[in-house]
């Protein structure tokens, strides 16, 4: 059943649809140009945007830099390029709520004609203390009841700068005593003589949010304005100001505010706060290392468009407060790569493997599948010679019970080439193994030999062929035993092994032709990823997406 398998918002739409209230559905992602986006904004995007596209409506990219500071120019453009990324596509230019600040200027002119609105002279803290509490009514400000005529000139005065930031605000004149604290006389404009980023010194009087916010939308004829659980007690409030500016008549017409819940994931640092003391402690290199969850960082490990966009399906649009999983986003990623990449081999912890009986120089190119479970990706070929490299875990002086991999007297298949049997070792003076030899049977060719049953199979990379590469590999940042914050101190639990840089590995030579962002399993090893930030031409840098093994089952 169609009808209910729809979640709360769809549900909402429908209704307007049928009622006649929304002709056609018009949704807005509106971050505030003060920081990175991040897997949660991520969430909101995919979701105003995939409204608009089901209900064949438009989807609006709205800036809403009503707030000036000294930043943002440089987070407008990566929320572009985040945005982007991610494939929600909006309706013609970039909007920016700041564009609107003439019609906001009216709007607050209006009320104040209705005298639905008042300058006050109080200080922040004064009015602060007349707000009252949830359980005692809010206090009048003796400003309350000034003129028409007063407030209108009083509020012309703000505007061209008569007074200085904090002498005067205008408020909106609703009810002190309302049992929603949002509703007593909330603040509208303030004075601030601060440079805008794209309005320069043309105000001197900025709206706030709950003020602006409503109008940015009526403005634009955003029908269903979708924000997180944290504003519901700021819809009465959202809905005075579209009425009372006359951009709608009663609650149940559009723009509408609906709250969803936010999405949070286990033990992960999202807290821009936090954030900011990783990079600033060193721990982290940047609000794009690939161990942060903002949405660049999610994209320089290796995290695909149509993963996330999976990952906030599955986790589905709800009012209930609640934390996702990370595995869960690790599995959306290896289902959209397990068909679409090539499996290559690549040997992280390299020991080299000498053929004995192989001849000296000569080169085979085997014929490899480019993904067993993809026939459509064809083949390549992968040179094989006398030496190569194995990962040092494939061989063992003294094997354990059920190790079928190389140890002396054991044959073994080496991956789309021969079987092998190995026939000695050599140490250095520490008593590490350096170097294990073995010898080939020319029969087992290509490795699908079925004259003998082998019970290991391990990967190798030609020593002579194939190339040196840093591969860097990832765990959580977060000690998940302690959890995120330390409940003494607020501190954070690290996790002192989440990045382990392997500066020796070997990989197919074919490798070293990546570019940024291409994507591969390295069998075995998991999924990689080329670093978009460090990499350079010819000379790969690949992140660990995420290991092959999974711990979550959907
Ligand atoms: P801040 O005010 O600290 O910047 P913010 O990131 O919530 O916090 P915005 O830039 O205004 O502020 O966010 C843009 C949009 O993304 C908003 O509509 C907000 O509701 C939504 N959003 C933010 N965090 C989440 C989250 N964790 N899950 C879902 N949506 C989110
Ligand atoms: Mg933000
Ligand atoms: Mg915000």
């Amino acid at each position: 059943n169609e009808a209910l398998s729809k979640n709360f918002i769809e549900q909402i739409i429908d209704k307007d649809i049928e009622s006649g209230h929304c002709k056609k559905v018009i949704t807005r992602f509106p971050p505030e140009p003060n920081g990175y986006l991040h897997i949660g904004h991520a969430k909101s995007i995919l979701l105003n945007y995939g409204l608009a596209k089901e209900y064949g409506g438009q989807f609006n990219m709205r800036f809403d830099d009503t707030n000036p500071t000294k930043e943002k120019v440089e987070f407008v453009d990566s929320i572009k390029a985040d945005v982007e990324w991610l494939g929600a596509e909006w309706n013609g230019d970039v909007l920016f709520a700041s564009d609107y600040f003439p019609q906001m200027y009216e709007a607050a002119v209006k009320l104040i004609k209705k005298g639905k609105a008042y300058v006050d002279d109080l200080s922040a803290e004064e009015i602060r203390q007349y707000r009252g509490t949830l359980t005692e009514p809010g206090k009048e400000s003796p400003y309350r009841n000034r003129s028409v005529e007063e407030n209108l000139q009083l509020f012309e005065e703000m505007k061209e700068g008569k007074y200085a930031d904090g002498t005067k605000v205008l408020r909106a004149k609703i009810d002190m005593a309302s049992p929603n604290i949002n509703m007593r006389d909330p603040i509208i404009y303030r004075v601030a003589h601060m440079t805008h980023h794209r309005t320069g010194d043309q105000w001197c009087i900025y709206p706030m949010y709950d003020f602006a916010h409503p109008i940015e939308d009526a403005v634009e004829g955003i029908t269903h304005s979708i924000c997180t659980l944290e504003f519901e007690d700021h819809r009465p409030l959202y809905d005075w100001v579209v009425i009372e500016t006359g951009y709608k008549t009663s609650p149940e017409e559009n723009p509408k505010q609906i709250e969803f819940a936010k999405l949070y994931l286990t033990n992960v640092v999202t807290g821009k706060r936090y954030i900011k003391k990783l990079v600033e402690d060193g721990i982290v290199d940047g609000w794009d290392d690939p161990r942060l969850v903002s949405i660049a960082a999610l994209r320089r490990r290796g995290f695909t468009p149509e993963a996330i966009k999976m990952f906030v399906e599955l986790v589905g649009v709800t009012k209930a407060q609640g934390s996702v999983e990370y595995p869960m986003l690790e599995y959306c990623i290896r289902e959209d790569l397990k068909l679409k990449v090539k499996r290559m081999m690549a040997v992280l912890d390299p020991v080299k493997l000498v053929i004995d009986n192989y001849p000296e120089g000569q080169v085979e190119y085997m014929e490899v599948a480019n993904n067993q479970e993809n026939p459509e990706m064809g083949t390549r070929k992968v040179p094989f010679t006398k030496e190569l490299y194995i990962e040092r875990e494939d061989f063992m002086e003294e094997p354990p019970k059920k190790y079928f991999r190389l140890f002396p007297g054991n044959e073994v298949r080496l991956m789309n080439a021969y079987f092998v049997t190995c026939t000695d070792y050599v140490k250095d003076e520490n008593g590490k193994v350096i170097e294990v030899h073995c010898t080939y049977d020319p029969e087992t060719k290509g490795g699908n030999f079925t004259g003998r049953k082998v019970k290991g199979t391990i990967h190798w990379v030609s020593a002579t062929e194939g190339c040196k590469a840093e591969v860097r590999l990832y765990e959580n940042i977060v000690d998940e035993e302690k959890g995120v914050y330390n409940e003494e101190d607020g501190s954070m639990n690290i996790n002192p092994n989440s990045k382990t840089v392997l500066t020796e590995c070997y990989l197919e030579p074919e490798l070293m032709k990546a570019v940024s962002e291409d994507k591969f399993q390295f069998v075995r090893n998991g999924y990689f990823c080329v670093d978009n930030k460090d990499s350079e031409p010819g000379k790969p840098i690949f992140n660990r997406i995420v290991s092959l093994k999974s711990s979550f089952k959907l």
